[in-house]
This record gives C-alpha cells, structure tokens and sequence, in this order.
C-alpha cells in the first residue's frame, strides 16, 4: 500500500525515476496511452522535470491524483 511516507523516500542512483515502483500514474504510462511519450520523457529520462516528481520533492507528499508529468491536470 502507498503510504504518504514512502513518497520522501527518493533514491536517485540512476536515470530511472525512483517513484516508478509507487507512482499511481505509471501503470497507465506503460499501456501506449497517448501519455506513452512520458516514459521516455520523464520516467526513463529526465524525471527530475516531471511536475509530479517535483510536487514529491517539494510537499513531500503524494501528487494530485489527475496531475500529468507536463504540469497539466488530467480532470
Ligand atoms: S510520471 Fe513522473 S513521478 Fe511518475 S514515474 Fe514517471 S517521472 Fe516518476
């Protein structure tokens, strides 16, 4: 279960984003949404520009639900 806690638990030993396994959102990513473009964007590449990592970093707490990688809100 995802816990508010785990979220400030980032470690940043690759290129991958450390959320992958807890982000809500990835699952979708990796279906070929039209989103699909995030993984290599964000997920597996700079995930540091990802609003929805950077809400972590900055609140330390879990995203908006419908927040997209780009900033956008998913609603
Ligand atoms: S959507 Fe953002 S927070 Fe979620 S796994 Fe991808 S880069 Fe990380």
């Amino acid at each position: 279960m995802l816990t508010e806690e785990s979220f400030g638990e980032a470690g940043m030993s690759d290129d991958r984003c450390p959320h992958i396994e807890r982000c809500e959102l990835f699952p979708t990513l990796r279906l070929g949404t039209s989103l699909g473009y995030c993984l290599e964007t964000y997920c597996y590449g700079d995930h540091s520009r990802c609003a929805r990592f950077r809400f972590v970093q900055r609140e330390g707490k879990r995203p908006p639900e419908g927040l997209l990688p780009n900033g956008a809100l998913d609603e």
